[in-house]
């Protein structure tokens, strides 16, 4: 196995990996930290909890010129949410903490004040982690030189996409100097990721690292059938008998989550919600609430959830399934971090069943089906009529108003994160 030592990194570094607890490199860190130290440009489909941000900081550190006063912006990390941006940020910090001279590090995000950002960025700065919307604002306005920059970090390229920041990231690029590294990771690597990074970078090294649900190591996946009406009930079963201590729930909207954690609170639990629609320092304050462990069950919608990092989850619950293989695999991807065990729990019925048969086709795994006495499913599977095609377009069928409850949620975080302007 490979150590952080023979990946030629420099003292400080190897100080603060190991005052982290990181005894080996992950196998992104592995793949990417080579050819970042060296000065390519790389393309990395990696998942959140492979410990991509290591993967990128480091080497980004181990390059800095820390000569400078002032100091001037030498690596910018473009993230899709405030939330992972002030992660990301806090990991810059973390892994530079020995450093002779530990660079100054900055999160450009919207919700908090611009002023206070300009100024720190008028003292002098050597990383910027910035959300699209923030960082634009302060690129028009010209009140951010990154003339200087060296290292461009795309983070969750495909979020950033999906949430619309298509525009926002070439306005950025084109106040970036041409000539400079860029670094792309991306939970998937769909066709318009390829095409963005066929434009902005120039001949990457392409890492990837499987992510089949099957190879999501050290989780183990469970699929429970059950009513809808009896899933929080059984939910709260499976968090006493299994002796979940902190558990993410997966809910399809805002509403959903929202009433999910009111419920789980009036039957005495400790809930709480994170979604697209609470204001940023009520989304900060639960998060740091489930981060402490003050939190048990943090009912989430994907988008909110993007990117947490909440060390030692155990349990990870689809409490309305995912809509894609892909958004099964990243949300799984929240337990069993980084080489600790944990569950991810799927809830299905017999409407979601064709769905999920689909999601475990492409994620290339197969699960037995479990049924919890007292929360059996009941009922029978709708029989396809022969020779009947299903009416299209009459009703809504679950699946679509699941799809469109997450465009919805998608749209409106995009809106929240870009919508920041003072
Ligand atoms: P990330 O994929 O960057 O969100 O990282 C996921 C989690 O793994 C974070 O809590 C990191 O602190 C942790 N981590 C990153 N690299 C390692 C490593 N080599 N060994 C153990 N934990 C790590």
């Amino acid at each position: 196995m490979t150590s952080f030592e023979h990946l030629g990194l420099p003292d400080p570094l190897l100080r603060a990996v190991k005052a982290l607890g990181y005894e080996h490199p992950t196998p992104v860190q592995t793949q990417t930290i080579p050819p970042i130290a060296a000065g390519r440009d790389v393309t990395a489909e990696a998942q959140t909890g492979s410990g991509k941000t290591a993967a990128f900081a480091l080497p980004i550190l181990s390059k800095l010129d820390t000569t400078a006063t002032p100091e001037h912006i030498q690596a910018l990390t473009v993230a899709p949410t405030r939330e992972l941006a002030l992660q990301v940020a806090a990991s810059y910090k973390a892994l530079a903490k020995f450093m002779a001279k530990p660079p100054r590090v900055l999160a450009v995000i919207g919700g908090e004040s611009i002023d206070q950002q300009i100024s720190a960025l008028h003292t002098g700065v050597s990383i910027v982690v910035a959300t699209p919307g923030r960082l634009l604002d302060l690129v028009d306005h010209g009140d951010i030189n990154l003339s200087t920059l060296t290292t461009l970090v795309l983070d969750e390229a495909d979020k950033l996409l999906d949430l619309g920041f298509s525009d926002e990231l070439t306005a950025v690029l084109q106040a970036l100097p041409s000539e400079r590294q860029t670094l792309l990771f991306s939970a998937t690597l769909p066709p318009k990721v390829l095409v963005l990074a066929e434009h902005v970078l120039n001949q990457p090294v392409t890492v990837q690292i499987e992510a089949t649900a099957s190879s999501v190591g050290g989780i183990e996946q469970r699929v429970f059938e059950v009513d809808n009406n009896k899933r929080r009930t059984l939910l709260q079963h499976l968090i006493q008998t299994e002796e979940w201590a902190q558990t993410l729930v997966f809910s399809a909207t805002r509403r959903g989550a929202h009433n999910l954690a009111a419920k789980l609170r009036s039957a005495g639990l400790s809930a709480d919600a994170l979604h697209g629609g609470l204001e940023q320092p009520d989304r900060m304050q639960v998060l740091r609430r489930f981060r402490r462990g003050d939190l048990a069950i943090l009912t989430a919608t994907d988008i909110a959830a993007r990117g947490i990092d909440v060390p030692k989850l155990d349990a990870v619950v689809n409490y309305d399934l995912p809509r894609s293989p892909q958004d099964y695999v990243h949300r799984i991807g929240r337990t069993g971090r980084a080489g600790e065990s944990g569950v991810a729990v799927s809830f299905i019925d017999h409407e979601s069943a064709p769905h999920f048969a689909l999601i475990e086709k492409r994620a290339e795994v197969q699960l037995t089906r479990e049924r919890v006495e007292g929360f059996e499913l009941t009922g029978a599977a709708p029989k396809n009529v022969k020779g009947k095609a299903p009416v299209k377009g009459k009703r809504k069928s679950k699946k679509d108003k699941l799809r469109e409850a997450a465009a919805a949620e998608a749209s409106t975080a995009a809106e929240a994160t870009t919508s920041d302007a003072p």
